[in-house]
Parts: C-alpha cells; structure tokens; sequence
C-alpha cells in the first residue's frame, strides 16, 4: 500500500471532512499495533480463549478419495465463536477501539453475520453497539435480529434505497460523521476506504500463517493451490496474504455466479463479469454499476457474497494476475454442499460451498501427492432455511407450517 491508501490503481480513502481526523487517528492507533508484538500476542490469546484459534485444518480423505485427485485439505474457519471468519477482524477491531478509548460501536450488516459478530464483540467489551440493517434484511433475517438484540444491540432498520446492504453502509456513515468523538465504526470486510482493507485483511492473515504452518507438518510441502470464495474479499485475503509470499502456490478466488454470468442475477466482480472501475462507498475498486454509476442488483444463493464491489486490494492481485478468479452458480454450489455434507460431515456456509464447488471443479487433475487448501469461511447452520428449501424437503415445509400455526393459535 502507498502512502494515500492505494493497492496500484485501486483502494484509497474517499471521505467527508468531518471524518479527515478520525480516519487520521484510526491509521495513527493501527500503525502503533502493527509495530506492538505484545498487541499481536493480545489478539493471539483473545482469540484462543474467546473464539477456539488455532482453527483445524482437517484431511478430507473421503472427497480426495472420491475425485481421485490432490489431497484435499480444509481450514476450518467455521470453528470460529459465531461460526465464521468474521470473528477474526471484529474481535481485532474491539482490541483496537479499547486502545483508543471510544465507547460505542457501529455496523452495518446485510445478511445479520456482521451485526451478530459485532454485537457479540460489544457485549464482551463492554461497548454500547449500534447495528445499521436494510429494513428488508431485517424482515428476511428475523433469527440473527433476535440473537443482536438479546445481546444488547440496537438494530436500526434502515427504510431508504432498496433497504437493504449498501443502504445500510450510508446510515452508518451518516452516524459517524455525527458521532465520531466516542464512536468507532466496525467495517464488515477488507472494502470501504483506507486504512480498513488492509487493517481487517491483517486481522484475517491468522488464517492463512496457520493453515501454513499446518499443511507443512500434515503435507511436508506447501500446496499446489489455495481456495477461498469472494464476497467483499476478506477470508480470502486471510488465507491468500501468507501464501502470497510462496511463488509456486496458486491462489483462486471464487465469485458468486448466481444463475450464471449472463443472467444478469449474479456478483461477478473480477472473473470477465460485467463490472466496471469506480469511486464509491468511500474507496476504488470494481463495482458492478451501470453507465450512470448506479449500482446494480446482484445476487446469489448465499447471501454473503452478495455485494456490488470487491477489496481493492483484490482488484490489484486480479489485475496482477496473482490471484486468479472464477465463479460458480447457485447449481453448482448446492452440489458441492450436498457432496460435502454425504462425504465428510461437515457443513459449509454457503458462501463457504462457493470455495468448495470452484475446487471441485479442477481437484481430479492434480496428483495424489499435491494438496489443495479450501478455506471454509463458515458453517452452514445459519443457511438451514435456504438449504432446506432448496432441496425442497417436503418435512422441512410442513415443520415450518406447523410452527407457524402453533403461533399463531397462542
Ligand atoms: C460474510 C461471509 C463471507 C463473505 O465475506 P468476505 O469478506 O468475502 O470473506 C464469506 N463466508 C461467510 C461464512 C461469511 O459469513
């Protein structure tokens, strides 16, 4: 990074005046931590006590077996307190806002997993919390309101827009800007303007300096290739930044494909999708936008990845072409999940099946004595209505029905 935040052509720091010292102060505290060990040591003991690092990196026999290919290796991030990687960078940031002495945090969150991590960090903290949510989101994400509020959260539905994410984005901006003196603003991915992409990208690398360390002792080698899905970019970045530094492992970054690249139903930011370079939430990068900048409407099966923009600091690898991207369709990611669950009892988020369905895909041709790494951001516990109805279990519906009635006779 240089010195105004740019990754090569991409990143910087877009921001209103009135957050010009704050944003000052936020480098000033981060650049202090980076040069503490003892801050590193800090987290490494917060996060072995609070949340159960070091992760596994668990053997998938079955799966190897089954595509005949390399060794099949996945880094358990689903482990996690909260069940996902997004405890890494919040529970970072909460160590930093208690080194700068602010009271309140903010967030905004899509699908609820940011909010419920932040709120969690908050009540560990002791941190009065504010989570910013699209009022459709909080309609769609009922059980991760509840979990936030019973924590102590205040959840904002947000009525702008299309109420949802980057509506969200704007009222949290809109509440720093009147409170920055005691309040420090939670960013959910390694986006929005410098110094958070690389800031939450660093608390993530715990991911990719163990998976390191593991794969040597349980493979003696480095692996031939390092899988990781793409929503914002930031368990990528986790498990992408150790292995950067190692020349002859290949990194590949899995992107929603939704219903497919010219369905025009997808988040395909880098893989020869259909976005373009542009200025927006406060930094540069590839948005999925029209001429006129408008963003436009992405989806996926798995809300997570569902965003219009990317870390910029993945735009630069893409340009570089030190990361390679591909994408994968809703189909084909409900294939690698049910495929996961049969061999190996284990449950990838959605998010996560993107990682899995993208090294599926090419696994059969490499050798017995290569290893690939998936990072498995999450688990899939969370996405058991979407899953359920995507298998169109008949049981799962009627149990639904059921409750509701119940309920509704009280
Ligand atoms: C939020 C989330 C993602 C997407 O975020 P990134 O910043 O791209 O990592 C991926 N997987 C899971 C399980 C998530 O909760």
């Amino acid at each position: 990074m240089d010195k105004k935040g740019f990754f090569g052509n991409w990143g910087g720091a877009y921001i209103p005046e009135v957050l010009y010292q704050t944003f000052q102060e936020l480098q000033k505290e981060y650049d202090r931590c980076r040069q503490d060990p003892a801050f590193w040591e800090e987290y490494l003991t917060l996060m072995s006590t609070y949340s159960c690092r070091p992760t596994p990196l668990t053997h998938a026999e079955n799966l190897s077996n089954y595509f005949g290919g390399a060794q099949i290796y996945i880094k358990r991030e689903d482990l996690n307190h909260t069940g996902a990687h997004k405890a890494n960078n919040v529970m970072g940031q909460g160590l930093l806002v208690k080194r700068m002495g602010k009271k309140r945090v903010i967030a905004e969150t899509g699908a609820g997993q940011h909010g419920m991590a932040t709120a969690t960090m908050a009540a560990k903290f002791g941190l009065e919390c504010t989570i910013y949510m699209g009022e459709e989101d909080v309609l769609r994400q009922r059980p991760n309101v509840f979990w936030m509020e019973k924590m102590g959260a205040t959840v904002i539905p947000v009525k702008d827009g299309s109420r949802t994410l980057k509506d969200a984005i704007n009222e949290a901006f809109r509440d720093w800007v009147t409170n920055v003196d005691d309040t420090h603003y939670v960013f959910g991915t390694a986006c929005g303007p410098a110094p958070f992409p690389e800031m939450v990208s660093w608390f993530q690398s715990i991911i990719g300096i163990e998976a390191a360390e593991q794969i040597m002792k349980y493979h003696g080698k480095m692996p031939a290739k390092v899988y990781a899905c793409v929503g914002g970019g930031s368990n990528a970045m986790g498990i992408f930044k150790r292995f950067l530094e190692e020349k002859d492992v290949e990194l590949v970054g899995v992107e929603a494909g939704g219903h497919g690249a010219d369905s025009g139903a997808h988040a395909i930011r880098l893989n020869g999708g259909d976005a373009s370079p542009g200025v927006a939430q406060g930094y540069k990068t590839m948005f999925l936008q029209d001429e006129d900048g408008q963003m436009k409407h992405t989806h996926s099966v798995a809300a997570g990845l569902d965003y219009v923009g990317v870390s910029p600091i993945l735009s630069d690898l893409w340009e570089k072409k030190q990361v390679r991207f591909e994408s994968a369709t809703d189909d084909e990611v409900m294939k690698a999940l049910d495929l996961t669950m049969k061999k190996e009892g284990i449950i990838p988020a959605l998010e996560s099946s993107h990682a899995f369905a993208g090294a599926f895909r090419e696994v059969a041709n490499l050798s017995a004595d290569d290893a690939i790494i998936i990072n498995q951001s999450g688990r899939g516990d969370k996405d058991i209505f979407t899953i359920a109805h995507a298998f169109a279990d008949p049981s799962w519906k009627k149990f639904i029905i059921d409750r509701g009635k119940e309920y509704s006779a009280q």
